[in-house]
């Protein structure tokens, strides 16, 4: 297709600018661009029709099935949508008084309490714009916390299980922690032994994700906070799995002193190219001084007023983080209430569970359990039984209008396809998927080439993502 730069001709533009309402002041040269800046020349038909041929080219949760597993492709309610674009919330500036501003503040507020009950903790802040953001900003609080205790230069370890997301290392390296892998039980969850082995007076802390990325929910998450505390670390809770448990069971209960949220998955916001993400952090009122972002409090008289954590350890983004993303996730938490968010996470886990009872006759499961809100196929068999990878299943699922799982993680599953269909699936839809997965098996040993050749009815066939990756080509070349 053709880019935008490549549509139109000069003269055609589609602006009606406003009139001046300001006095017009001269810009200093020093200001001033050495050349004409390379715009578009397109009518506002061309303008519609290019982010249309876009918008069929890609697939998103308004087209079909999205399982992608540990991203919690939820449907965005519409009504979110509504609400965040109310002038009151789009208008406003971050430096207008406070007395100005009193629902945006009553917003952060709100939230910032629902989030606390929903999650155990006692304070939170909304600047990290996502989830990795977030485990930095957790782990700076972690680093505040020690340092204020004079253990910042001898606790410099973060535990990180092997069946992690990669962004748990990253972030703790970033944060300069030295990071200590250890390998995870058979049945996918925190070795004991190997905790007890890993802890110690240098251990900062622990990140884990409870259910974790196999979809199974730790049963000795009590004994691993503790093992971790005893030896004078802090658990950080990795949040991007609660919507198996949100309104259920709190990661404060189990132990945890800090936390991240990722509102673009669990509470319904949009994900990736649909909007900016948020990744608020939650702690306990230990840590609370140092969190970074607005904090709002609410004087005797019923007013917000904003202010900062008296020893924040800075700022992570700007003022109070994607505010209007914030908006949207309380729409969705006061939508939802407090019957509807545990009612949520449940038929989350019953949709999951029903697909992996009916996909487990023809597929391996990774860990043979009732699963939480995902679960984890390994294609290894079916792999050197047919040479069809979990990557060409993938693509034959493209062919069939279905986005594929997450592949090739966890890192511990050899083959795997990690599964996660959300609570806003209907049964009909489960099912259908069912009936594709079970086709695409006939498919591998009948005639394994045509999985090998998908995806055919795609924009764009298979892609070298080895050089998209190494060598990409992020900026259009102007003739
Ligand atoms: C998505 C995810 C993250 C990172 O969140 P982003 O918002 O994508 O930065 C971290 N951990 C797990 C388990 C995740 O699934």
């Amino acid at each position: 297709m053709k880019l935008i730069f490549e549509r139109g001709e000069e003269g055609q533009f589609l602006s009606i600018l406003p009139k001046c309402d300001v006095p017009v002041t001269k810009l200093p040269e020093k200001l001033k661009r050495a050349g004409a800046p390379h715009l578009p020349h397109v009518s506002e038909n061309e303008l519609s029709r290019h982010y249309s041929t876009l918008a069929k080219a890609v697939h998103g949760v308004n087209d079909g099935f999205y399982p992608l597993g540990s991203c919690t492709m939820k449907y965005n309610p519409k009504i979110n949508e509504q609400v965040s674009a109310l002038p009151g919330f789009t208008g406003v500036h971050p430096l207008q008084d406070d007395s100005t501003v009193q629902g945006s503040l009553e917003v952060l507020y709100d939230i910032e309490k629902a989030l606390c009950a929903i999650t155990g903790m006692d304070a939170l802040t909304l600047q990290p714009a996502a989830g990795a953001h977030g485990e930095f900003t957790g782990l700076m609080l972690i680093k505040s916390y020690l340092r204020s205790k004079g253990q910042a230069d001898v606790r410099k370890k973060i535990i990180v299980p092997d069946s992690a997301h990669g962004t748990n290392p990253a972030s703790a390296a970033m944060c300069d922690f030295t990071i200590v892998n250890i390998p995870s039980a058979p049945d996918g969850c925190v070795d004991l032994d190997a905790l007890k082995a890993a802890v110690g007076p240098d251990t900062a802390g622990l990140m884990l994700t409870n259910p974790n990325t196999v979809g199974v929910f730790d049963k000795n998450i009590l004994e691993i906070t503790k093992i971790v505390h005893d030896a004078g670390g802090l658990c950080y809770y990795d949040g991007a799995n609660l919507n198996a448990v949100m309104g259920v069971v709190r990661p404060g209960d189990m132990g945890f002193d800090c936390i991240h949220l990722n509102l673009h998955k669990t509470f319904s916001t949009p994900h990736g190219g649909g909007g900016p993400g948020s990744g608020p952090v939650g702690c306990k009122a230990f840590l609370a001084d140092f969190l970074p972002g607005v904090r709002v409090t609410r004087t005797a008289k019923g007013a917000y007023k904003s202010g900062s954590a008296k020893k924040h350890f800075g700022e992570v983004k700007a003022f109070g983080g994607n505010f209007l993303v914030v908006v949207r996730a309380l729409a969705y938490i006061l939508t939802l209430g407090k019957e509807g968010i545990p009612e949520a996470s449940k038929n989350a886990v019953l949709n999951a569970n029903y697909m992996q009872a009916c996909l487990k006759e023809d597929y391996d499961l990774a860990f043979n359990v009732y699963c939480m809100h995902e679960f984890v196929l390994t294609l290894d068999r079916l792999h050197k039984e047919t040479g069809v990878s979990a990557l060409d299943l993938a693509k034959g699922l493209l062919d069939r209008g279905i986005h594929p799982p997450t592949m090739y993680f966890p890192l511990i599953v050899h083959e795997a396809l990690m599964i996660e269909p959300t609570e806003t699936e209907p049964k009909e839809m489960l099912d259908s998927v069912i009936a594709a997965f079970k086709e695409l098996k006939k498919v591998a040993y009948e005639n394994p080439q045509a999985l090998h050749d998908a995806p055919l009815h795609t924009p764009v066939r298979r892609l070298d993502d080895v050089r998209a990756a190494r060598t990409p080509v992020l900026r259009y070349k102007f003739s």
